[in-house]
């Protein structure tokens, strides 16, 4: 008896820990909104509201041939994107590998790696007519212009121009901060002769955001939840107060900025923390920066239900899971990848390719979910069998669940800060609600999103959006179409190459 009451209390304390209310949710909002207004009128804030010298969307009729490399996760990918000008694309790409050496030893080393991956794809492929106005020069327009979808805070200062601010999400590769990639990445194509040159940097947050107005027709945020989180919106100029001493902008008109806002919060004052969240910053190579990543993305929420499950194993006096017994990947940092929880919340919910049980009672059918649970966990975390119990593979799942859970919630406050910030939405009282006066009132509102959290992750979408409704209420909420922006690192960044070619 005092074993089942243990092991209540502390789920119930991991309930507590992980569980966020309306008001909660209300005041990071709130801090979001103050956070964004700071990084919009001064450099170096945790937020940076990187301008991208991008003006606007497209709308589907855009047209042309561009090669687009992406780096910024777990893959490196070169892809060659043909814009049909029908709101539709077609895209040819091939994924390459990036070592942990790669990612942390020399830049250069690493921008070979990439300027090679170019080369060997164009090596291996056909080529195609790509769009040779590049440049005006004759002797240039044998290039093949390229758009870098570069997935880390630059700080830009034209559309093909930005220097490293920091690394995140285990990059750390050495002499790059403070370097313009766009000049790393063509000073390697020039020393290999490859004959590509770089017109544009992306960032994946953009690329998601142009890509989905190009398929879409209409779009204001772009936002990724995959390995990392960010967000890029359309602002407009005159909101941008850091950049009104900079000659090259002119005054007026709309500007897409890179929120960065995985950084938000940096000082966690406004955020949820559980020892559990501290260990995992501790540990990891970038403490205190990235505060809100880390409760949100991909890489992180594998590692939380980690430090959770651990602490779980060796609860005293007695152990609350497993008979006290770990396994190698549960005690190896990052050991747990958030697939995982993704695999137990789709056999607890039976989706994907678990089917929903045979009929029988709930008790039954309850069991049978469970124990698809323990298969899991004993193949994927290398448990063994006899260790798991129905009950161990019951809180596991519950503790996925509210992990998984509060990253949907917060997520919701980065996308109801935009709204409100543009006047798209009023932070609601739960009054009357009215639309009167809003920027887009009555409108469809498009935000484009990617990243495998988002994707693939259990129910993630329906409870960011039950969380953006309880924010900025039912009417604006029901207004808000969120789309996959499938592909957004590649058509998003040729069409930055596209927009580069017009600036020229
Ligand atoms: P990236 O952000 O690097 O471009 P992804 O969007 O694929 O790439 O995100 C990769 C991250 O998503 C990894 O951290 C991985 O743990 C996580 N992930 C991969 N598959 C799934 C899944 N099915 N459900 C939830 N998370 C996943």
């Amino acid at each position: 008896a005092l074993h089942g009451s243990a092991k209540e209390d502390i789920l119930e304390s991991l309930y507590n820990q992980f569980t966020i209310d309306d008001q909660r949710l209300f005041k990071i909002t709130q801090t979001f909104l103050s956070e964004i207004s700071d990084g919009l009128s001064s450099y170096g804030r945790p937020m940076a509201m990187i301008p991208t010298f991008v003006n606007g969307v497209p709308d589907g009729s855009e047209t042309g041939t561009f090669l687009a490399l992406d780096l910024g996760g777990t893959n490196l990918r070169v892809c060659e994107v043909t814009l049909l000008g029908d709101k539709t694309f077609s895209l040819r790409q091939q994924k390459y590998k990036v070592s942990e050496a790669l990612k942390t030893g020399e830049v250069t080393t690493l921008f070979d790696y990439l300027a090679d991956s170019v080369d060997a794809f164009l090596t291996d492929t056909p080529s195609q007519d790509y769009d040779s106005h590049v440049s005006h020069a004759d002797e240039d327009s044998s290039y093949v212009p390229l758009a870098l979808t570069f997935s880390f805070p630059v700080e830009q200062s034209a559309l093909d121009s930005g220097v490293l601010l920091t690394w995140t999400k285990g990059f750390s590769a050495k002499n790059a901060i403070g370097k313009d990639v766009v000049k790393l990445l063509q000073d390697a194509f020039d020393r290999k002769h490859i004959h590509v040159k770089c017109v544009a940097l992306v960032n994946d947050t953009v690329g998601a955001l142009l890509s989905r107005a190009y398929t879409s027709g209409g779009c204001i945020l772009g936002a990724i939840f995959g390995t990392g989180t960010n967000g890029a919106y359309v602002e407009d100029v005159a909101k941008i107060t850091k950049l009104s001493q900079n000659p090259t902008v002119a005054a007026g008109g709309e500007m897409i900025v890179n929120t960065e806002w995985g950084a938000f919060n940096n000082s966690r004052s406004a955020l949820p923390t559980t020892p559990y969240d501290n260990k995992l910053d501790r540990e990891s190579i970038n403490p205190r920066f990235q505060a809100f990543e880390k409760f949100i993305s991909g890489m992180y929420l594998g590692e939380i239900t980690r430090n959770v499950i651990l602490s779980l194993i060796d609860a005293a006096p007695q152990p609350l899971l497993f008979r006290g017994r770990s396994s190698v990947p549960l005690n190896k940092q990052w050991g747990l990848d958030t697939a995982v929880l993704s695999e137990i919340e789709e056999a607890w919910e039976g989706l994907g390719r678990f089917s929903p049980p045979e009929q029988g009672s709930p008790e039954a059918q309850k069991g049978e979910k469970l124990r698809r649970i323990q298969g899991i966990l004993a193949h994927r975390l290398e448990l063994s069998p006899p260790d798991i119990s129905l009950a161990d593979a019951d809180i596991v799942r519950q503790v996925c669940n509210l992990i998984a859970s509060r990253a949907a919630r917060m997520s919701a406050t980065a996308v109801a800060a935009i709204l409100v910030h543009t006047g798209r939405a009023r932070l609601w009282d739960r009054g009357e609600q009215s639309s009167v006066g809003l920027k887009d009132e009555g409108k469809r509102i498009g935000v484009g999103v990617d990243g495998s959290l988002v994707e693939f992750y259990p129910n993630f979408q329906t409870k960011l959006r039950a969380s953006l409704r309880a924010l900025v209420g039912p009417e604006v909420e029901s207004r808000v179409d969120i789309g996959m922006a499938k592909d957004g690192s590649g058509a998003g960044a040729a069409l930055c190459a596209l927009v580069a070619q017009k600036q020229s």
